[in-house]
């Protein structure tokens, strides 16, 4: 790969290493939040957030279009440490979300620690004097003794490379892009993907719109999710029965853990959950042509299942069209499709999804000796852990490679990843280190555990944006949540090399532990990856 010269040299920074921060964390949303409370916490007090949005919330900032909710129920998709009795229903709306995150924000200082507006374009490693230094748009230059990514995986808008697109003469947007002000009343809709998103907003606008086309290329698995306002009498008990909130908790994990098993052993647990998928589904589908032309076929739970009651009613209803001819081109009226029918449209909705593969893109990380994250991951990203990567000293990342879960709480991952980040840096500071640097055998290891943990698995059996173009599966912890804590719960220090102020390796106060034995490396822990004990 060709060498870009980087914009960051230690020379532009002002100030010099006591200066820096202890943790720069690049991302605002449940990731970013979540580490700055860890950090902060445990006595890393010099933490700094960049934001590109104008406010906090990462996703749950964008992501406003009608319907906007959370699949996962409130009581998993919070913070361990911030629970709340005053959910109005089972998944909160995204408003209900954002507001959450903002309060807990709030409630632990953290808020005056975030630079909104600031977009990073690069993060570079300072081997000559161990430290991150961080360039952004507007030209602020940071440094930090540590790099936390919270970008997340679900990020930059995934656009169809489709001939014409740019040619189309109504108005288009992403879905994670809503334009509020686009009055949609009355107008001919174009939605394309029906992914996660479509399913949520395409029940809201179908009323609203005069024609709605709805241009699907795979069909889905549903279970139903109806979500109604928790009625008044149900509110009172949660709040006022001690212990019935966590129990739902615990519920709600074990109920997330019984989809995992579901994906992970497609021929049992899968087979008893796509009968109840497909009994579900055939009660939603009384028009014949659109059952057909729905039914997913390929295994339950090889794509993300997707829980709404009302997206497949919506597809039946008279002004609704379901297209499942391929998209050939945009033309200006509309969109032509391979049977050669030109669908009209005044907007275009791309509900396309996200550049998932990309992890941090745009952004340009470069690690020890000026190595390109990029060209490390050019067969596809891996971390161990998916939080460290060999070369990469003291950057940690949350929701990185192998970390998305298809059955239970992001949330839970990231409060695991940033504990496991803070004992990390509390390791470095105990040993009077200047940096961690995980092993390469040890990483190397650990995602030959991982990818060998899919064998097996609904994930294999399809493709999906859980994979990468070579076939990878590069977005999904194969295993379920209770593995992952397990995995990340203590951080082994053994794994890792701790680096001294002029980058070389082994100083610190404490001796640097040998690697882990072979076998350990190779993965023969306690329980292994992908086992359901
Ligand atoms: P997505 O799941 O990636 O769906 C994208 C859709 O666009 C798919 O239906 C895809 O079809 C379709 N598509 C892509 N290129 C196309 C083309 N050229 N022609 C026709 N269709 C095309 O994206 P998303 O719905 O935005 O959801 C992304 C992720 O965000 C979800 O999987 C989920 O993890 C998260 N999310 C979560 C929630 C929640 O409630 N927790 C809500 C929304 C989103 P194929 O299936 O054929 O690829």
């Amino acid at each position: 790969m060709e060498q870009r010269e980087s914009a960051v040299s230690s020379a532009d920074v002002t100030g010099n290493s006591n200066g820096d921060l202890d943790a720069l964390v690049v991302g605002a949303g449940f990731g970013g939040i979540a580490a700055a409370i860890e950090l902060r916490r445990h006595g890393f007090e010099r933490v700094r957030i960049l934001e590109k949005a104008p406010d906090l919330g990462g996703t749950w900032f964008y992501n406003s279009y009608p319907g906007a909710a959370c699949d996962v129920p409130s009581h998993l998709y919070s913070f361990s440490f911030a629970q709340r009795r005053d959910w109005t229903r089972l998944c909160s709306p995204q408003e209900e979300i954002h507001d959450y995150l903002r309060a807990v924000a709030e409630e632990h200082g953290i808020v005056p620690l975030i630079d909104t507006g600031v977009e990073v374009t690069e993060c570079a490693w300072q081997d000559a004097d161990s430290r991150w230094l961080v360039l952004a748009r507007d030209g602020r230059r940071y440094g930090a003794c540590a790099l936390i990514v919270a970008t997340g995986q679900l990020h930059q808008p995934a656009f169809p490379k489709i001939p014409g697109i740019e040619t189309f003469a109504g108005h288009s947007f992403h879905s994670s892009a809503w334009d509020h002000d686009y009055p949609m009343s009355g107008r001919r809709v174009g939605v394309v993907g029906t992914g996660a998103s479509a399913v949520q907003f395409v029940p809201e606008i179908a009323p609203e719109v005069e024609r709605l086309t709805v241009f699907q290329r795979t069909g889905n698995w549903f279970l139903p999710r109806k979500n109604r306002r928790y009625p008044a009498a149900w509110r009172a008990a949660i709040e006022r029965v001690p212990g019935l909130q966590d129990f739902r908790r615990q519920f709600m994990f074990q109920y997330a853990e019984s989809l995992t098993a579901a994906i992970r052993h497609p021929a049992t647990f899968g087979r008893v959950s796509g009968a109840r998928s497909a009994a579900f589904m055939r009660s939603q589908l009384q028009d014949e042509d659109v059952r057909e032309r729905v039914w997913p076929d390929y295994t339950f739970g090889c794509k993300r299942i997707l829980f709404s009651s009302r997206f497949l009613p919506a597809l039946q209803r008279s002004n609704v069209e379901l297209v499942t001819d391929a998209i050939v081109s945009v033309q200006p009226e509309g969109l032509l499709t391979e049977a050669g029918t030109l669908h009209p449209a005044d907007c275009i909705v791309w509900a396309t999804g996200f550049r998932t593969n990309d992890f941090m893109f745009p952004m340009r990380i470069t690690g020890s000796g000026g190595r390109e994250l990029d060209d490390v991951w050019r067969d596809g990203a891996h971390a161990h852990l998916g939080i460290t990567v060999p070369g990469f000293p003291s950057m940690f990342i949350l929701y990185g490679p192998n970390t998305n879960t298809s059955g239970g709480s992001i949330i839970f991952y990231l409060e695991q990843q940033t504990a496991y980040a803070r004992q990390a840096l509390e390791a470095v500071r105990r040993r009077g280190a200047a940096a961690i640097d995980v092993r390469e055998e040890v990483e190397a290891a650990s995602d030959r555990e991982t990818q060998a943990a899919f064998a097996g698995t609904a994930w294999t059996e399809c493709d999906s944006w859980y994979r990468n173009d070579a076939g990878r599966i590069v977005a999904n912890w194969p295993g379920y949540m209770r593995q992952y804590l397990q995995r990340t719960r203590t951080i082994d220090e053994r794994e890792f090399v701790f680096l001294g102020a002029d980058g070389a390796e082994g100083s610190g106060a404490i001796a640097n532990g040998s690697a882990p034995e072979a076998e350990r490396v190779a993965g023969a822990p306690a329980q292994a990856l992908g086992s359901d004990a």
